[in-house]
């Protein structure tokens, strides 16, 4: 049976097992799915060892993106985009890297949540590998302006340098959560790590445009801090982040099996069990 598991540390909470053999089952694929901790000096004598094992593949979580991105001996237009890779795939000796994320939450946004991005204003929070890795998957969903805020302001103008080239017709700025003032917007994704903290990217009042939703890439049981702040100030829709686990996961599954499962039933069972 061909085997692929989700690589990181800690990796105990991962929901990507549970996530992967429901693909599976659904789809008929022979193929068994399993969990690896490496050791936080250990990744690339971890993925030696599963594909030496007769591993066909592995999705790569905290923290051990960037490492993947260099292990890989071919990556996709996106993964280089990203400069990270969550998903790897193994041909011969050919270390495959792609980076399904970006393209997850864009699915996620405009499939499961109905939330079009062509015209819109979007605003993303944050400039660490998550932010990066939805920039160019954003963008080219057709927004009317995408703007990159940070609480450091510097790695935001630093990220809309890098993208310039890829914003085509789209307003692309950035700058600090300061620079946000007096704006309103329709979308509005929280790409930091607040929340893992029990904490809310402080932002000026006002931004949430009329009918906004407001987005956290985190998940967890019921609301995160970030969507009930986002409620208060007047988002009209609030998503936390489950629907682009899943959508990224179904990407990593095309890219391993050529198949792409149908993730609603898939999601809907895990909201059931959270
Ligand atoms: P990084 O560590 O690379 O980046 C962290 C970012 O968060 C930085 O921009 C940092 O700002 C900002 N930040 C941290 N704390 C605060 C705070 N209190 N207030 C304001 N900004 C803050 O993390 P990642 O980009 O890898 O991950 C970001 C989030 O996305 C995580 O919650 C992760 O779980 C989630 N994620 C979800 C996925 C999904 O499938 N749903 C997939 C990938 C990520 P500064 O530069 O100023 O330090």
């Amino acid at each position: 049976m061909d085997r692929y598991a989700v690589i990181g540390n800690p990796v105990a909470h991962s929901k990507s097992p549970l996530i992967h053999a429901a693909f599976a089952a659904q789809t008929g694929q022979a193929m068994q799915y399993e969990t690896v901790l490496a050791p936080l000096d250990g990744f690339v004598a971890a993925v030696e060892a599963f594909r030496s094992t007769g591993g066909r593949g592995l999705n790569v979580t905290v923290p051990f993106k960037l490492e993947a991105h260099a292990l890989a001996t071919r990556r996709s237009p996106r993964a280089e985009a990203a400069g990270a890779v969550n998903t790897l795939a193994f041909d011969g000796d050919t270390l495959f890297g792609d980076n399904t994320d970006g393209a997850g939450l864009v699915r996620d946004l405009e499939h499961n949540l109905d939330c079009p991005l062509a015209g819109r204003r979007v605003l993303l929070l944050g400039a660490g590998g998550a932010s990066r890795g939805a920039v160019v998957p954003l963008l080219g969903a057709g927004p009317r302006s995408l703007f990159i805020a940070n609480r450091s302001a510097d790695k935001a103008d630093a990220l809309v340098e890098h993208f310039r080239a890829c914003a085509g017709a789209c307003l692309l700025e950035g700058g600090g959560f300061p620079a946000l003032a007096g704006r309103a917007f329709d979308v509005i994704i929280n790409a930091t790590s607040a929340s893992l903290g029990n904490a809310v990217p402080d932002l000026p009042a006002g931004l949430y445009a009329d009918g906004a939703l407001a987005y956290d890439m985190m998940y967890g049981q019921g609301d995160t801090p970030f969507m009930r702040v986002a409620r208060e100030r007047g988002a009209s829709r609030l998503a936390d982040g489950l629907g682009m686990l899943v959508e990224q996961a179904a990407e990593s599954f095309f890219v391993w099996r050529g198949i792409r499962p149908d993730t609603g039933p898939v999601l809907q069972s895990l909201r059931q069990r959270s």
